[in-house]
């Protein structure tokens, strides 16, 4: 097969462009991606070869091999380990699957400076292609293990790479850069320079679990190249907490994370007894961009006893808490332990159960000690973790503890509901909440105006979980979750004395509209009557307490589940002008064609005014467009 060139996928060539003039000033960490990627490739052919004792591949000593060559300018990153097919290749090498990547590359042509364009890359690993910010060309050669012929893939960063079969390719891959000439005026990048190697290596790679040896330089003329280890295997959370500094926490995090910042906090945590257990977690700093997606790959590497199982193991943690990355490393777990197994293992039920409540109460300390950092996590994952709330009744206390919420009583910051009990008024027995899309059209909806007329609390939910865990969830220290939405509101009028009277006149006054309005939209409607909810608007549609609101149905839907539309409740304003003169009208007249579309447009207003659309958009607005005329 002769030398074939190939085109870069137009969003690996735009990585490409970003690498060769970086503006990353810590071009170090090239070599922590080359050195993290050859460690994936020794974890992949243990456990392979590990499946398959049959498979062709030598798997006595495997490592990771630096070798420098300063007259030619070179450094090899070498690793016996998986390697990659030539269809492979150009399939992980030309392109870029990872959609994060591709939505990185979008926010980074968005950012204006250069500061935010670096702060950008650090959340991205960009892995293999960071070789690019410190060589000119890259050459590739690689075998998988159990084939017989390799493939050399070569590239200056370019448009185009070029593959070509190499008969003679050991097993694994080996990495060669052909290093940028050196800069006279920089000295601290001289990557030729085996000083500088082995502190990249100790400072970010001393964790990898497998040895990291570096030859002598070959221009030295040492004839037995005797190589030298450079990173200690340690396993970090195999170390007591005192012998491990937090840089070394944090390099071990961006390996496992594939994220380049610091994580927020780190937790350990060491099981003693009938099933030992050893775990290193980490709550990352931000939220990455496919939480919310069907393959978004989990966190937590599994090991036993210090052997790499398993990445992304989703056996650890419950979903809700599938933002935690780290390691867990089990004492009593067979080598060849498989997913499925490890859904029933009566012993990783125990550990997840552990690791949970090790993790909530984490955060609760955090809330109790640190509110910024409690606020970024909430921030960056607040929405997850409600899911908690829902999916795991086991801790749903746990996790009401530490979650807030935005509400009525401050315009940035969130409330929990410990808070918002302990605000309660006089007589006030329930808390209060209401959904929807935004803050601002929650704020706007004419449920809340009885509310902050009275100046009681409204808990402000805007994610599509919100309306979910409400109703699951019921009360909170004997306190009813309502929706303002839902149900008859009882706030006790402000004239107490006055108004029973009153309002027993008011019901009789109005009897004989509601019912003909009730029949009028008898399609949508299954009751009408007066409201105590609202102050300035004439009409409001609400929910039955036991029915699903309107959001829920669309989300059902959107589940492909069959629900039937719930009819809902009109409530009319009684000392609206327009609802008072309705119902003068509707005693007066005869002909009540008018009256209908009045009360036809008086529902759409009431489903607008909630964020809703009326049933027939199209027709709302020519009666309203006739109104208007004859207004005019
Ligand atoms: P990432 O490591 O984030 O997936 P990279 O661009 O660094 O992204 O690598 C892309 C893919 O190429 C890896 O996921 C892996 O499958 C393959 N790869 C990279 N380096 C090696 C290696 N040394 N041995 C085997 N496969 C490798």
């Amino acid at each position: 097969m002769p030398t074939e060139t190939l085109e870069f996928q137009v969003e690996a060539r735009q990585l490409l462009q970003l690498m060769i003039h970086s503006v990353y000033s810590n071009k170090d960490v090239f070599l922590r991606e080359l050195v993290s990627n050859a460690s994936d490739a020794l974890d992949k052919l243990r456990l392979e070869k590990l499946r398959d004792d049959s498979l062709d591949a030598d798997v006595s000593d495997l490592h990771i091999e630096l070798d420098i060559d300063k007259d030619a300018r070179t450094l090899t990153v070498r690793d016996n380990g998986i390697g990659m097919s030539y269809d492979e290749v150009g399939q992980l090498i030309g392109t870029i699957a990872n959609s994060g990547t591709a939505q990185f590359l979008q926010e980074l042509r968005e950012a204006k400076d250069a500061a935010g364009a670096e702060g950008l890359i650090g959340q991205f690993g960009v892995g293999f292609y960071s070789g690019f910010m410190v060589a000119d060309e890259v050459t590739l050669v690689t075998r998988r293990a159990g084939e017989s012929r390799g493939t050399r893939w070569t590239s200056r960063g370019e448009d185009t790479y070029t593959l070509e079969p190499v008969d003679d390719a050991p097993q694994g891959t080996s990495v060669t850069l052909h290093l940028k000439p050196a800069d006279p005026e920089n000295q601290l990048h001289d990557y030729t320079s085996p000083w500088k190697i082995r502190e990249i290596v100790k400072r970010y790679s001393d964790f990898i679990t497998w040895p990291i040896r570096m030859l002598p330089d070959q221009g030295e003329g040492d004839e037995s190249r005797e190589p030298e280890t450079l990173n200690s295997m340690k396993a970090l959370w195999a170390r007591s907490r005192d012998e491990v500094s937090d840089d070394e926490y944090h390099e071990l995090y961006k390996h496992i994370g594939h994220d380049w910042r610091d994580p927020l906090e780190t937790i350990r945590l060491q099981a003693e007894g009938t099933f030992e257990f050893q775990a290193l977690l980490f709550l990352p700093a931000h939220a990455p961009h496919d939480l919310f997606t069907r393959d978004f790959r989990r966190g937590v590497q599994l090991y036993v006893r210090r052997v790499f199982i398993m990445d992304d193991c989703e056996a650890l943690l419950p979903p809700y808490l599938r933002f935690v990355k780290g390691v867990v490393d089990a004492a009593d777990l067979s080598l060849n332990v498989s997913r499925e197994i490890l859904q029933q293992d009566r012993h990783i039920e125990m550990m997840r159960r552990r690791l949970t409540k090790k993790v909530l109460s984490t955060v609760k300390d955090m809330m109790a000690k640190d509110r910024d950092r409690y606020a970024t996590f909430w921030r960056e994952f607040g929405t997850v973790l409600k899911e908690g709330l829902v999916t795991d009744p086991e801790n749903r206390d746990a996790v009401l503890a530490v979650a807030s919420f935005a509400s009525t009583h401050d315009d940035t910051e969130p409330t929990t509901l410990k808070a918002y009990v302990e605000r309660m008024k006089d007589g006030q027995e329930d808390i209060y909440y209401l959904t929807g899309e935004s803050r601002q059209s929650i704020e706007n909806s004419p449920h809340m105006e009885a509310f902050r007329d009275r100046g009681i609390e409204v808990l402000l939910l805007t994610d599509a979980v919100d309306e979910v865990w409400a109703d699951a969830v019921g009360e909170y220290e004997g306190k009813k979750l309502r929706s303002v939405a839902k149900g008859q509101i009882d706030l006790g009028t402000k004239d107490d004395d006055a108004s029973e009277g009153e309002r027993e006149k008011q019901t009789e006054d109005y009897a004989g509209l509601l019912g003909w309005m009730r029949e009028q939209l008898d399609e949508d409607i299954k009751e009408v009557r007066l409201s105590s909810r609202l102050t300035v608007s004439p009409a409001c549609v609400v929910s039955d307490a036991n029915d699903l609101t309107p959001a829920l149905e669309n989300m059902y839907r959107a589940m492909g589940q069959e629900v039937p539309r719930a009819k809902r409740i009109l409530e009319l304003n009684p000392d609206h002008q327009l609802v008072k003169g309705l119902n003068q009208a509707y005693k007066e007249r005869e002909d009540r064609t008018e009256l209908t579309e009045t009360a036809e447009l008086l529902h759409g207003l009431a489903v607008l005014a909630e964020g809703g659309q009326p049933k027939d958009p199209a027709r709302f607005v020519k009666l309203m467009a006739d109104r208007l005329q004859r207004a005019l």
